[in-house]
């Protein structure tokens, strides 16, 4: 979606029934659109008009795909001083400032999915221990305020997070990655996370540049599911060197999924790829596949999309087991075909970087 084409449904809007000649578009002083959200700066041009205008921008918006939220703010002066006719001042997906680079960190991953349960904390953790299998120095910083899960995938159930005298967060480290999760802050695991807004905001930005992190080659960033603030915030404001999409080969996860990448595609960070999970089942006694959610779909929607498929993960019972144990299968089971696909899609994560 191009700002032309919401600029041309906000023309086809005009102000006569205000009394006023201009059409909407020629209210705009800046408009962008991060993810699905659409944020609109208008020129007010009489005090009172804000909730009427506020409508006309929601109804002439409401056709085009990719917008599912709006926001309107007003602004003092007027069209005519701006030339509103030069066009929107920020283009769409350009963030209006500068993003923050984590400290010490020579890649920031942040891996996403449409929805929740298709097994992106799994992927994030047994990626990180791939990638620290192959050499390199490893964080893992859980941002799921969600669903925060990485704890019990890790075995760091109870986990704390402390701060040294420098006044810094210390990462856990346990096999051999740095481990922080939004999970070490909740007083119990049944504490339903209420934080919203500003608030949760200065927490994760805190977990990402007030931790003593060290030297590392890759952070790994888990993202809670779908594409709300918490993403949106942290992908406008914080230096990321790529994203990796988890999905299912299933049509729900897939629908959603693509709303993910468009986010990421519109704030310009780049899709290293998606990765499947739960993509077939292997007989134990025969070896056949069977492909439980159909075979095909992600590759059809990797395409549609241009993405690279970074690896194909099957479902397997040992996965969700070891993982209730705390004992991740890259570390539990290297031999098995999961472990070496986390292997091969770490391999190819590095070198997609490099
Ligand atoms: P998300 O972070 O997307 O919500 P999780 O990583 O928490 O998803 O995974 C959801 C559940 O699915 C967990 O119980 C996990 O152990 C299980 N799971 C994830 N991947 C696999 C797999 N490839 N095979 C079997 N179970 C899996």
């Amino acid at each position: 979606m191009a700002v032309k084409d919401i600029m041309d449904a906000l023309r086809s809007e005009t102000l006569q029934d205000l009394g006023l000649s201009e059409n909407l578009a020629q209210l705009v002083k800046d408009i962008k659109l991060i993810g699905t959200e659409l944020d609109v700066l208008l020129y007010l041009p009489k005090a009172g008009l804000e909730d009427v205008l506020r409508a006309k921008v929601e109804k002439a918006v409401a056709g085009l795909p990719d917008v599912d939220r709006v926001k309107v703010r007003f602004a003092q002066g007027s069209p005519q001083q701006s030339k509103p006719q030069q066009g929107p001042q920020i283009p769409v997906g350009q963030p209006a400032f500068a993003k923050r680079k984590v400290p010490g960190v020579r890649h920031l991953i942040a891996v996403g999915s449409g929805k929740g349960g298709v097994g992106k904390s799994t992927v994030s953790a047994n990626l990180a221990l791939a990638l620290s299998k192959l050499g390199y120095k490893v964080g893992l910083l859980d941002a799921d305020i969600y669903g925060p899960s990485i704890p019990t995938l890790l075995g760091l159930k109870g986990e704390r997070a402390t701060v040294n005298e420098r006044n810094k967060i210390v990462p856990v480290e346990k096999f051999g990655i740095k481990v922080l999760s939004i999970g070490f802050m909740l007083p119990s695991e049944d504490t339903p996370v209420i934080w919203r807004g500003p608030m949760l905001m200065k927490a994760l930005t805190q977990f990402l540049f007030d931790v003593e992190w060290g030297e590392l080659d890759y952070l790994i960033l888990d993202l809670p599911p779908g594409t709300g603030d918490v993403q949106l915030t942290l992908a406008q404001n914080v230096d990321i060197s790529g994203a990796i999409v988890v999905t299912t080969p299933q049509d729900v996860a897939l629908a959603d999924v693509k709303k993910a990448t468009s986010m990421f595609k519109e704030v310009q960070i780049p899709v290293l790829g998606v990765i499947e999970n739960m993509a077939y089942f292997v007989c134990p006694e025969t070896g056949n596949r069977y492909y439980i959610f159909g075979k095909g779909k992600t590759a059809e929607f990797a395409s549609a999309y241009g993405l690279k498929i970074l690896g194909s993960i099957p479902i397997d019972p040992v996965v969700a087991e070891k993982s209730d144990e705390g004992e991740p299968v890259v570390v539990s089971a290297p031999e098995s075909e999961v472990s070496k696909a986390f292997i091969g899609i770490a391999k190819l994560v590095a070198q997609e970087l490099s």
